[in-house]
């Protein structure tokens, strides 16, 4: 157990299970002193949740869906009244339709599914932070997940990928406008985690393997790994820190051919 968060309160979005990266990073930040609330999709998924929250002693957990506004006002009036303030904010949020994550991105795009892809895995990062910053004071700060297909081709990752470039200019340009209140906007791009948002890509489980096999460290990206970046950035610790997109991935996003060791 740390210190490094002792005093500070935040909101958590995205849990939708134990494998979910914002638990990963949740429970990092708990043992370090933070108070969390959590909000989660859907009225299913409250049992699975509120037993989560509570191990690390959440007394908020809301509803909330991402690209709905009287559900992201709810949550930050419940804040306001409850904490007053707040210090940090995780947003751990991806949807794209099914249909559009595999084969061909030209193809395979609809106009209704890309910019339901864009408004809850781009826009609801705006949404939220905009809320996020009114209650914070200088020293806030939140972080959101990204993944490589921001930057470059993969396969299935089509829709996805451009929501994910989206997400990652959003938070330059939220930074940007926060910046001179003392509040930072980062971006974590995680290697590819055995979670449930990866379930829904086709051959998901080979961008795990070859983010494993191609990775200069040759292992795959530790969860534990990922909250300690979120640790860094939501803490004091990452104070001059704000407009990036750091990349938590074994090393996966430097190799541009595989080493085969001279092999031919
Ligand atoms: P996950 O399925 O556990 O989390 C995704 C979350 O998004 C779920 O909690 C889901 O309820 C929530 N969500 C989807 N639509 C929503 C909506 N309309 N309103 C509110 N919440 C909604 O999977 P994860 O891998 O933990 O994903 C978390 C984030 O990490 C996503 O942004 C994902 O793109 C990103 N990421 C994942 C990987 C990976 O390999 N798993 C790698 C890099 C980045």
């Amino acid at each position: 157990k740390g210190e490094l968060m002792r005093g500070k309160r935040g909101l958590v979005m995205g849990v939708a299970n134990d494998k979910s990266i914002a638990w990963g990073i949740a429970q990092q930040l708990a043992a370090q002193g933070a108070e969390i609330a959590f909000t989660y999709q859907g009225e299913a998924l409250e049992k699975r949740i509120r037993p989560l929250a509570e191990s690390v002693g959440s007394q908020i957990v809301l509803e909330c869906d991402a690209s709905n506004d009287a559900h992201l006002d709810a949550v930050f009036d419940r804040l306001k009244t409850s904490w007053g303030k707040l210090d940090f904010l995780v947003h751990s949020i991806a949807f794209a339709e099914k249909s559009e994550l595999k084969g061909s991105f030209v193809e395979n795009t609809t106009r209704e599914n890309f910019l339901r892809a864009m408004d809850i895995s781009a826009f609801s990062f705006v949404a939220a932070g905009k809320r996020a910053a009114k209650l914070m004071d200088r020293g806030g700060s939140m972080v959101t997940l990204t993944y490589l297909g921001a930057e470059r081709v993969l396969p299935s990752y089509n829709t996805m990928g451009v929501a994910k470039a989206a997400l990652e200019a959003c938070t330059r340009y939220m930074a940007r406008d926060l910046g001179p209140e003392g509040k930072r906007v980062n971006a974590i791009s995680a290697g590819a985690m055995r979670t449930l948002a990866i379930a829904g890509i086709q051959g998901g489980r080979g961008l795990i393997s070859t983010g494993r096999e191609w990775s200069v460290m040759k292992e795959d990206t530790s969860m534990e790994g990922i909250a300690g970046c979120a640790l860094w950035l939501l803490s004091d610790l990452g104070r001059s820190t704000t407009g990036e997109v750091v990349h938590v991935d074994a090393g996966f996003h430097i190799v541009g051919v595989p080493d085969t060791g001279g092999a031919e």
